[in-house]
């Protein structure tokens, strides 16, 4: 079978966020033209290693766009050139509003592009403040309009809420002002206190606190919003116009193989799964050597996917497979269904409106 899925990470980034647990880091003293050479080398090897029937290409990070025009440009021909090319139906990048100019962003859509995820997170100077974002709520909205402008077929904005010292007040403000704008997809996540980033430590010392009334608040109010504005909610933090869902995503939350290039990329093919050295100037030197940049690999084993399809597919609005429930959670499955959680419909169990706010607890209870 055929690997149709390429994701490439771009681990630059202007600044880091306080609450980002991505393998990133500012390109300090990183050769960026021998970053692009060290990727489009390791592309033109896995070509020899899969059989790769590409359709669709994202480009995430760090900030993919944090690259200049002109290594962007090579980045992105060169991997048009790399492989075949025919079947790529979206070809996405994330950006940042710091990071796009007129002139990048033409020259991102002459070369194919479709589809940009732009990172906003919040509408108002507070919030991006407590986020440590290094863009201004105007320089945003003018960067959506740069893209739009270069003629994109999907702009996504991407937005966070559940912030320290952002009100559900502010948060339905962020919305309005998201709709106004009318994006053709919006991604919407609760922030997540990720292990090793400060927003951690800061939980931890007791400067922030986690309110799951108020997170559960925000999150009703988004699913009202959006889907009353023409949004599908496909996936538990995902809304779209429809014709505009991420496909690469939803390929990936159902389980299909990718293959990832850059360091830290996950791969998973075949029943195994391999991660690249989180190190860019490890990856960058194995690369040139001719050795392999891969530092773990593990075989996805029947149990372990098992319990992924619970933590991915029952966030989307598919579901999960009835089949995958053990005979003895029957009671539970009945249970859950009896509260108003989920429904099972032609042999899928689907999370209904108020089982979405619970998908963590309701997979664990399915799993038994
Ligand atoms: S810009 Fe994005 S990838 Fe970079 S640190 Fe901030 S959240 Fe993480």
């Amino acid at each position: 079978m055929s690997v149709r899925h390429l994701y490439i990470h771009v681990p630059f980034c202007h600044r880091v966020c306080p609450y980002c647990s991505f393998y990133k880091h500012q390109h300090g003293s990183t050769d960026l033209g021998e970053f692009v050479t060290a990727v489009l080398v390791e592309a033109a090897r896995s070509r020899d290693l899969f059989p790769l029937e590409l359709e669709t290409v994202f480009l995430g990070g760090g900030t993919p766009t944090a690259l200049s025009e002109g290594h962007l440009h090579r980045l992105l021909s060169g991997i048009r050139e790399v492989y075949d090319w025919n079947q790529v139906k979206e070809f996405c990048l994330e950006a940042n509003p710091r990071t796009i100019t007129a002139s990048k962003a033409k020259m991102m859509r002459e070369i194919g592009v479709s589809r940009v995820s732009l990172g906003v997170q919040a509408w108002d100077e507070p919030t991006l403040h407590t986020l440590g974002r290094d863009h201004a709520p105007a320089e945003a909205e003018k960067t959506y309009h740069t893209l739009r402008e270069a003629g994109f077929p999907s702009v996504s904005l991407d937005l966070m809420f559940s912030i320290p010292g952002q009100s559900l007040k502010v948060w339905v403000q962020s919305l309005q002002k998201t709709l106004s704008l009318a994006p053709d997809h919006i991604s919407a996540y609760n922030l997540n206190y990720e292990e090793d980033t400060e927003f951690f430590e800061r939980l931890s010392r007791g400067q922030y606190r986690e309110d799951t009334e108020e997170d559960g608040a925000c999150f009703e109010v988004t699913m009202d919003m959006l889907e009353s504005a023409g949004y599908e909610h496909y996936e538990i933090s995902n809304y779209a116009k429809p014709g505009h869902r991420s496909t690469h995503n939803e390929s990936y939350w159902l389980g299909a193989d990718y293959l990832g290039l850059g360091p830290s990329a996950f791969s998973t093919i075949q029943g195994k799964r391999w991660q690249n050295l989180p190190d860019t100037a490890r990856y960058m030197s194995h690369v040139k050597q001719g050795v392999s940049a891969i530092t773990a690999q593990e075989d996805i084993t029947e149990e372990k996917r098992w319990v992924e399809r619970f933590g991915l597919e029952l966030r989307t609005s598919r579901g999960i497979p009835l089949s995958l429930i053990d005979p003895a959670q029957t009671q539970m499955l009945d249970s859950l269904t009896r509260d108003g959680l989920l429904r099972v419909e032609a042999g899928q169990i689907i999370l209904t409106r108020q089982g979405k706010a619970l998908v963590d607890p309701i997979a664990v209870a399915l799993m038994g």
